[in-house]
C-alpha cells in the first residue's frame, strides 16, 4: 500500500474514526429532524466519511455531489478551486455541505457561494478533519469530527496524487522521492 519512499504514520485509527463519526452523525440527525436536508458531498475526498457519517443520519434527506479540485499534485494547495456545474436540489432546502478537510477554507468557502445563490434555507458546513491554521478567507466549519495540527494528511478519502484513499485510517505522509 505505501508507494516507494513514502512515510506515514498513523494519526487517526479507524475505531478512533468510527467513534467520532458516529456521534457526529447523531447530532446532524438530531439538528435537522424535520428539515428538508440536502447533503451535498465535495468529490472525491469525502467519500468515506460521507457514507460512514450518513448511516447514522436517519432522517429523509437528499444526497448530491459536486467535484472541486485544486490544481497539482503536490503538498500544498495552488489557492485556485474549480468546481464542477452544480445538480441538485437547494431552492428553499437546509444544505449541508460536506468535504474531508478543511484547511486554507477557499474550496468551501467557493462552494458555499455557488450554493447561497441558489436560494437555500440555510448553508451549513461539515468537514472531517479541521486544520488549526491560519484560514485564507473567513471560513470555520459548523461541524467538525476532528482537529488536527498542520500536517499532511492521507487516508480515509484523502489523498497525495490520487494515492492513498483506501486506506482505513487517517496517517501522516512524509512525501519520498525528489521532495525528500
Ligand atoms: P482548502 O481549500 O480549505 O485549503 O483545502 C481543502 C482541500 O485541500 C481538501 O478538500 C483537500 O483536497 C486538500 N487538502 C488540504 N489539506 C490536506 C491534507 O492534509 N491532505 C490531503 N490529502 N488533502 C488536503
Ligand atoms: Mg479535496
Amino acid at each position: 500500500m505505501v508507494h516507494a519512499n513514502d512515510r506515514i504514520e498513523v494519526l487517526l485509527d479507524a475505531a478512533a474514526i468510527q467513534e467520532r463519526v458516529r456521534a457526529l452523525g447523531e447530532r446532524i440527525e438530531a439538528d435537522y429532524r424535520g428539515k428538508a436536508l440536502t447533503v451535498l458531498g465535495v468529490l472525491k475526498g469525502s467519500v468515506f466519511f460521507l457514507a460512514d457519517l450518513l448511516r447514522h443520519v436517519q432522517i429523509p434527506l437528499r444526497l448530491d455531489f459536486l467535484r472541486a479540485s485544486s490544481y497539482g499534485n503536490k503538498t500544498v494547495s495552488s489557492g485556485i478551486v474549480q468546481l464542477s456545474a452544480v445538480e441538485g436540489a437547494f431552492e428553499g432546502r437546509h444544505v449541508l455541505i460536506v468535504d474531508d478537510i478543511l484547511d486554507s477554507g477557499r474550496t468551501l468557502h467557493t462552494i458555499r457561494r455557488e450554493i447561497e445563490r441558489l436560494s437555500p434555507a440555510s448553508v451549513k458546513t461539515c468537514v472531517l478533519v479541521d486544520k488549526k491554521v491560519e484560514r485564507a478567507v473567513e471560513l470555520e466549519a459548523d461541524y467538525r469530527a476532528f482537529e488536527i495540527p498542520n500536517v499532511f494528511i492521507v487516508g480515509y478519502g484523502l489523498d497525495y496524487a490520487e494515492h492513498y484513499r483506501n486506506l482505513p485510517y487517517i496517517a501522516v505522509l512524509s512525501p519520498g522521492g525528489a521532495e525528500s
